[in-house]
């Protein structure tokens, strides 16, 4: 069957990664996480004093993203994919407030998206692909067949992300947490190359009052309705 290329963008912890990963399942299609390889990049900074508190060593950084190889790799216990920096996972450690709290500032950097885009380009070559990100249905892939850009209140994304973050049993702060989804937003947004916004040609989604598997329904019929369309 001809496989084609899903493009899910969308503001931070609006439930992208959860829809893409369904989808990529059901359907049999890779799934990528572009946020996760951004994510690795910063965790990469902080752990090689190249970030000190809001100050990036730009120079270094530059010099040193032939150094950083960033991989997926499937994991039989959970079914999804876990991101490694390389060679180690780092798919818990990604995750932090401490890497939440700076990825947007390592991800505004022009060189740091010019890697990614070219790895996130590579990776969809042969299409049947989910990724889901910022930027994916208006720069990695423009010609994606199906384009989603997911939205939800801020006060939703945050109760989420609070919910997420003490399932897993770390230490969470509402407050902290929405501050962190609205600062992320703002720089996302404001920010020069590839702003967050949403493709001309993506399907608007506002999914706070949806729940996981009502989304995962919804998705699965608009895959279905390109599918026909393009066949
Ligand atoms: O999707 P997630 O919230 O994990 O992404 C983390 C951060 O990575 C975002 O806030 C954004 O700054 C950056 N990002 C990006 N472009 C993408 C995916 C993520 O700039 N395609």
């Amino acid at each position: 069957m001809k496989k084609i290329t899903i493009a899910i963008d969308g503001f931070s912890s609006c439930g992208k990664s959860t829809m893409a990963k369904d989808l990529a399942k059901e359907v049999g299609y890779i799934y990528i996480d572009s946020g996760a390889m951004y994510r690795a990049v910063t965790l990469y900074s902080i752990e090689n004093n190249i970030l000190d508190g809001d100050n990036i060593n730009v120079d270094k950084l530059r010099k040193e993203m032939g150094n950083i190889c960033i991989t997926f790799h499937f994991n039989p216990e959970t079914g999804r994919p876990d991101t490694y920096l390389n060679n180690v996972n780092v798919e818990s450690k990604i995750r932090t407030m401490t890497v939440s709290s700076k990825v947007s500032l390592i991800s505004a950097l022009d060189f740091v998206r010019e890697a990614m885009v070219a790895q996130q380009q590579a990776m969809g070559e042969k299409k049947g692909i989910v990724m889901d990100g910022r930027d994916i249905g208006t720069t990695v892939f423009p010609n994606a067949e199906l384009k989603i850009f997911v939205t939800a209140s801020a006060e939703i994304r945050a109760k989420r992300r609070f919910e997420e973050l003490k399932a897993k049993g770390e230490t969470a702060n509402f407050e902290e947490i929405l501050n962190n989804v609205k600062q992320r937003d703002y720089i996302d947004q404001h920010r020069e190359i590839s702003p967050l916004r949403k493709a001309d040609d993506a399907i608007l989604l506002d999914n706070s009052e949806m729940s996981i598997e009502q989304q995962r329904t919804w998705l699965l019929e608009q895959f279905q309705k390109k599918i026909n369309e393009t066949l």
